[in-house]
């Protein structure tokens, strides 16, 4: 029986405009949409006055002015990044010039190599933070303070954000209401996702705002659906080995019924993330190196 996730894709917002959400947050969505972004990136700002922003979006220099026109008056004191995608780093670097204030990130990207070709938005090469953020570390401005949760997983250098006393975590695309998150090799890792989903789990935030899409109001829902949900694909991905079903396009052919084909790509790296787990416990074996085309088998040891 498939895992019910419970999606929330009911999205009201207006392309451009710096817009209330909640107390003390506004967000202002890219015209970035795609089967990756859902309906663009959604960068927020915290505070008034002072305020601080997460995840700035990609290079699209309408989106930098509009949230800076947004923002008339006020001053940028913190940009914050969740992760070194190209749907939500770039754009730290024209406001970084633009306001003076530093970036804060877990680090540049990692895992591959520049160039490799791009699933999903693909990495931001250039992105550096100013400040090095780690797991546990607070980040203080003008009437806010966040909490950084290094969630490994969808990228390696992932971040949320806690904002503390408030029960809001920005939860980047570690988290989100509109789809799953893409867990794409050799950055993305299926064991460290899941990982950081029973690391969300053990945590009482009562709000996710993730980088795309709506906020999510059951967390602890979502997180538990996810978790079932790769577990059950890993035991769809372990019936097509036994059934001698071994190579990742075949198993995606069998696993991932009525997927629009622009996705095809994406759930073959998915199966891929879980089989590089499954090897590295020692249940699955692979010809040579676990590789995206590669064949694979239950173990016999
Ligand atoms: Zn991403």
């Amino acid at each position: 029986m498939a895992i019910e996730i419970p999606f929330r894709r009911e999205f009201s917002f207006e392309y451009g405009r710096l817009e209330p959400v909640a107390p003390m947050i506004r967000r202002i969505v890219a015209r970035n949409p795609s089967p990756f972004t859902f309906k663009g990136t959604g960068t927020y700002v915290i505070g008034r006055g002072d305020v601080a922003v997460i995840d700035p979006g990609p290079d699209l220099p309408e989106h930098v002015e509009a949230l800076l026109a947004g923002l008339k008056g006020e001053r940028v004191t913190h940009i914050l990044i969740t992760h070194t995608h190209r749907d939500h780093s770039p754009a730290a670097q024209p406001l970084k010039m633009m306001t003076g204030a530093p970036t804060y990130g877990f680090g540049p990207h990692a895992g591959g190599n520049r160039g490799d070709p791009a699933v999903e938005e693909g990495g931001d090469w250039d992105f550096v933070p100013d400040v090095v953020v780690r797991d546990g570390d607070r980040i203080a401005g003008h009437g806010w303070v966040f909490e950084a949760i290094h969630t490994p997983g969808h990228t390696s250098n992932h971040l949320c954000f806690a904002l503390s006393g408030s029960g809001v975590l920005f939860s980047g695309d570690h988290v989100m209401g509109w789809s799953t998150s893409v867990i794409a090799p050799p950055d993305g890792d299926m064991a460290a996702y899941m990982a950081s989903l029973d690391k969300l789990l053990g945590r009482s935030d009562q709000i996710y705002w993730p980088t795309h899409g709506p906020a999510i109001t059951e967390p602890e829902a979502h997180l538990r659906a996810f978790i079932a949900h790769r577990q059950e694909r890993e035991a769809g991905i372990l019936d097509c080995l036994h059934a001698g079903i071994g190579r990742i396009d075949a198993i995606v052919e069998r696993l991932y019924i009525g997927l629009q084909p622009a996705l095809r790509r994406a759930a073959g790296r998915s199966v891929h993330a879980h089989l590089v787990d499954l090897v590295a416990r020692g249940i699955v074996e692979s010809e040579g190196r676990p590789t995206l085309d590669g064949s694979y088998r239950i173990s016999r040891l």
